[in-house]
């Protein structure tokens, strides 16, 4: 079913990126090494099962704790494993397997798949997507019988595909969709078994009608009747960043507010892309377990933009080789420009949560009188530079900053682009004259951190930066606003639908 085009106030269009966008997927050469973290995001400590010096193979699970908050890490390489360490990872330090491959690129098939996976209970479904570790897909994990998600199958009723990407350096997934659909309908189908209660809503970039029309051709195809299933929608969105954040797709599609803090599980929501609904159907029909994944290799100083197939554990520095261009100093951010995680350490692994990687060009060099450039390739929300007149201009992002930081002029940029309409150079002065409690009047936790404030302010300012030490220096003081119910919550959509032009 197709629903009707929704769309959200404020946000941004990028313009188009320089550089070559590639139209095929690169597989990487095997690793030597891998590194394989013990721990996600969402996830608690698990129990290791191998010791240093133990043969492993691709796919082996090499810990897990069925009765936490976690899911198993599993062995992406044939080989032996080499070390046990900590390593610094994203939010603090988490246990690590090292694992020397032995250069054999084969893996074990997971022990009860089916290609008709009809045939297979739904039990045994739940456990070939855990134990093939594709139940640390999507930011909160998919529920299955064992405890690796924050929430229960039965309680989702809903699963949100996404399909398209917005930020600057965003790749299409129409590529990775192109000759799978009909492995992507049975993994939506596989997911529905698992999650009996819920609807299923594909987000898409709503002037990609190729991309739409082969999805619902796809759909109708994989159902074997004319019509698409009745828990099946295919939702039309406008392509402006951050649109494929969780939050904003919660708010446009199902017209639903994720709790201050939550996930989108909190509310019976799973999130997930055209990738994860892959590699559940490779999982449980065909035995693969999730030992590879392809990520999106795209910025300033890539040489091509493009999607790489790599072993999950992979050092960032294996996957920078080659691929970054010649005499460039290169900034390498897990995940979009303006919200991820700048990563230093280069020895870093590539982990199973990873879908895309953003190399930008570090621009060191001071720009004299920056706003006197004519800016054929500059970007700028105030239509100041010549690439707003010369549609043909593409842009180049790196970490210049063109400018200097300088005192606010109330140009209202910051409150024009915010998707969840706060002030945000209000939050900002209220943080810097320490008055959090104005603060938390004036919304901060309505904060959803897509960055866009900071990226739009003629004057450098960094206002994301500002209001997520605010946040942070809040939580730490035991803010009762953090601890808000789902309940209070869903009464706060209420106010917020009235300013949200759907
Ligand atoms: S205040 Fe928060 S949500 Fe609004 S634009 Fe800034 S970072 Fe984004
Ligand atoms: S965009 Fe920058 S200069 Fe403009 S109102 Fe916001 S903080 Fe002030």
């Amino acid at each position: 079913m197709l629903n009707k085009y929704r769309r959200f106030r404020g946000g941004y269009t990028f313009r188009k990126p320089e550089g070559v966008f590639k139209k095929n997927i690169e597989t990487a050469p095997l690793p030597k090494k891998v590194i394989i973290p013990l721990k996600l995001r969402f996830g608690s400590k698990i129990t290791l099962l191998v010791k240093k010096g133990h043969r492993v193979r691709a796919g082996q699970v090499i810990a897990r704790d069925d009765e936490t908050i976690s899911t198993p890490a599993v062995a992406s390489v044939n080989g032996t494993v080499e070390d046990i360490l900590q390593i610094n990872y994203f939010y603090g330090k988490v246990d690590a397997v090292v694992i020397r491959s032995d250069g054999t690129s084969d893996y074990m098939k997971l022990e009860g798949s089916e290609e008709n996976y009809t045939r297979l209970s739904h039990d045994k479904i739940s456990e070939l997507i855990y134990t093939s570790g594709a139940a640390s897909l999507g930011k909160s994990g998919i529920p299955t019988i064992f405890k690796s998600s924050p929430a229960r199958p039965k309680s989702i009723n809903s699963i949100i595909i996404t399909t398209f990407g917005t930020g600057p350096f965003a790749l299409d997934d129409e590529l990775i969709f192109k000759g799978r659909e009909s492995d992507f309908y049975k993994g939506l189908d596989i997911l529905k078994r698992i999650l009996p209660n819920a609807k299923t809503t594909i987000a898409m970039d709503k002037k990609n009608k190729t991309f739409m029309k082969g999805m619902i051709d796809a759909i109708r195809r994989g159902s074997t009747t004319t019509t698409v299933p009745d828990w099946i929608f295919v939702q039309p969105l406008e392509k402006k960043y951050p649109q494929e954040s969780e939050d904003m797709l919660v708010r446009a599609i199902l017209k639903k507010k994720i709790p201050i803090g939550g996930l989108g599980v909190d509310i019976g929501v799973l999130i997930l892309d055209i990738h994860d609904v892959l590699r559940v159907y490779e999982a449980v029909a065909l035995g693969k377990p999730f030992i590879e994944r392809t990520v999106a290799f795209a910025g300033s100083a890539a040489r091509e933009n493009k999607y790489i197939n790599m072993r999950i554990g992979v050092s960032l520095e294996e996957i920078l080789k080659g691929n970054v261009k010649d005499n460039t100093e290169p900034r390498a951010i897990f995940g979009n420009a303006l919200t991820g995680l700048l990563e230093k350490d280069v020895s870093m692994p590539v982990g199973r949560s990873i879908g895309h990687i953003t190399i930008l060009e570090e621009a060191r060099a001071r720009q004299f009188l920056a706003f006197m450039h004519p800016g054929l390739c500059q970007d700028s929300y105030s239509n100041a530079f010549l690439s707003s007149c010369v549609a043909s201009s593409k842009i180049k992002y790196d970490t210049n900053m063109r400018g200097e930081l300088r005192p606010c002029i109330q140009c209202g940029y910051c409150e024009e682009v915010c998707p969840v309409s706060i002030i945000p150079h209000l939050l900002s002065k209220q943080i810097k004259h320490d008055l959090c409690d104005g603060a938390e009047k004036l919304g901060i936790f309505e904060c959803i951190d897509c960055g866009l404030c900071s990226y739009v302010c003629p004057c450098k300012i960094p206002l994301a930066d500002d209001i997520a030490s605010g946040k942070r220096k809040l939580i730490e003081e035991g803010c009762p606003v953090w601890k808000v119910k789902v309940k209070e919550s869903e009464e706060a959509v209420k106010g917020y639908r009235g300013r949200m032009p759907l």
